[in-house]
């Protein structure tokens, strides 16, 4: 009986691409990797037709019809309205795990750290990433970050469940949530309450500043370490970098549907179409989607060829050392090599196995959880007002504010810049032409109409609001809003 080839679209992308993912396709064919493949256009030539998102909606269709997509890098234009590809198919197709492996090869590949082998886990839709960002004041720009329990959920539980099919001991969260106590806040929440479900597996939290500068520093006390977006992009890079080549970095992502597999670098236009570019990040991302899609067997295979290739010292000019290398090549020649290698095994490094059959993580549905009630207890409205620009010319500003108030409200403090100003501003603080009015409920809720009013009061006094954020207190006891410094 014949086994079913598996489709999977293929996008050669633009730079050193078509060369690294024609030495990838060559390998993958001759170790007899069962696939179908489609072959779409995006990147540069889509940007040069006008198409600003950089892929047809063919191609769209085609990735929904495969649902695997393995992509070699793509050259993302600066401003002019063009989207960034990479972020429109991760968030298109709900690609919500970013997953990083970083491997040293020692002593074949330089590295000061010759145990290191850890993955970041990283949130791929949400944090600054979603990209919400707002000015509605002239020289003042506020970024959205935005985090929510069913993102957070996914991310932990890929981590740890990730972390149990392949043998893991330890997730590590890395937050910031002594500063972002609402939003890295959550995260961090819904991570202990994820990792508690798997007390087989040690869990651990580190600020994200100094768990960074410990990655750099000691990257082996890491295993998993599963991030928020931005962070993720950081530490993943910094990862990479110290096994000794970035040029070695995968990037999977994976969706409940979907997922796509790259190298972590990108286009290299430096050395594009000089046949030297080294294919192995795109190849080692082609092992994971072989692994996604169930075929164990071959990424076994090529990773092990690989990984012989590496360790008889035939290396491209990015990871080739004197003394540690025995011969330099390009493209096709390390292509070459790591065919001629196809069913051996290294005698030094690791070899790889990996289970046969059905591939991909299945996660559990999202947690049930019941409505949690809430009170509107208050408003921020923002303002633009130039009359100051220190904390002491705010009792100006609280005078005409309160001018506004309606019934049961009161002017409860103004901050700048997330820093009270008043009352009691210091003249020291400097102030931007973007101000926040608290107004809250003198005592018990508010009504919309009630902040409708304020709001009309605050245009007939001449202070037009640009912004209103409503506060309200959920019935858990949970605030929902921070308190301004010093507040
Ligand atoms: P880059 O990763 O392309 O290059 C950085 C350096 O690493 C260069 O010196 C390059 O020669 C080298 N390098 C990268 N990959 C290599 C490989 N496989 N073999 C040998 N050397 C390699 O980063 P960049 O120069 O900042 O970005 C170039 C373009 O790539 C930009 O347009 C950027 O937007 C795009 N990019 C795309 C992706 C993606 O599609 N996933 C990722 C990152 C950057």
């Amino acid at each position: 009986m014949s086994i079913k080839n598996t489709p999977i679209t293929v996008a050669r992308g633009d730079g050193i691409g078509p060369e690294i993912m024609d030495a990838t396709l060559r390998i993958l064919e001759v170790a007899g990797a069962r696939l179908d493949i489609n072959e779409i256009e995006i990147g540069e030539k889509l940007y040069e037709k006008g198409i600003m998102n950089g892929i047809s909606d063919e191609s769209w269709d085609t990735l929904r019809d495969t649902k695997v997509f393995l992509k070699a890098p793509i050259f993302t234009p600066m401003g002019g309205g063009f989207k960034s590809l990479n972020v429109t198919v991760r968030k298109t197709l709900g690609l919500y795990a970013n997953v990083r492996p970083s491997v040293a090869y020692h002593p074949f590949i330089d590295t000061n750290f010759p145990n290191m082998d850890l993955v970041v886990v990283r949130e791929n839709e949400e944090d600054l990433y979603a990209g919400i960002e707002y000015s509605q004041v002239d020289g003042a720009v506020q970024s959205i970050k935005m985090i929510t329990r069913a993102g957070s959920e996914r991310i932990c539980r890929y981590a740890f469940e990730y972390a149990k099919a392949n043998g893991r001991k330890k997730v590590t969260c890395m937050v910031k949530d002594n500063i972002m106590k609402m939003a890295d806040g959550l995260f961090y929440e819904v991570f202990q309450e994820i990792a508690a479900e798997y007390p087989e597996i040690e869990n651990e939290r580190y600020i994200v500043d100094i768990g960074m500068a410990r990655v750099a520093a000691n990257p082996n006390e890491f295993d998993i370490i599963v991030t928020e977006n931005l962070y993720g992009d950081i530490v993943s890079d910094i990862a990479a970098e110290v096994t000794g080549s970035v040029g070695l970095g995968i990037s999977a992502n994976i969706g409940e549907t979907c997922a796509m597999f790259e190298a972590m670098h990108g286009t290299a236009p430096d050395i594009a179409g000089q046949g030297i570019a080294n294919p192995s990040g795109l190849l080692l991302g082609s092992i994971m989607m072989l692994t996604h899609i169930g075929q164990g067997d071959v990424a076994e295979k090529v990773h092990n060829a690989w990984l012989k290739t590496i360790e008889d010292g035939i290396h491209t000019g990015d990871i080739y050392k004197e003394g540690v290398s025995k011969e330099r090549v390009g493209t096709d020649d390390f292509t070459k090599a790591v065919i001629e290698r196809m069913g051996q095994k290294p005698e030094q490094l690791p070899a790889r196995s990996y289970p046969k059959g059905e591939g991909g993580l299945v996660l559990p549905p999202l947690k049930e959880r019941a409505a949690v009630s809430k009170e509107l207890i208050g408003a921020d409205v923002f303002v633009e007002w130039r009359e100051a620009d220190r904390a002491s010319g705010a009792d100006a500003l609280a005078d005409i504010a309160r001018k506004a108030l309606v019934d049961g409200i009161d002017l409860s403090i103004i901050s700048n810049r997330g820093t009270k100003v008043w009352p009691d501003g210091g003249a020291e603080t400097f102030c931007a032409p973007m101000w926040r009015l608290r107004y809250k409920a003198k005592s018990g809720s508010l009504s919309s109409t009630q902040i409708t009013k304020l709001l009309d009061n605050l245009y007939s006094v001449g202070l037009p609001f640009v912004k209103v954020e409503k506060l309200y207190e959920f019935e858990n006891g949970k605030p929902g809003f921070t308190k301004a410094q010093g507040e």
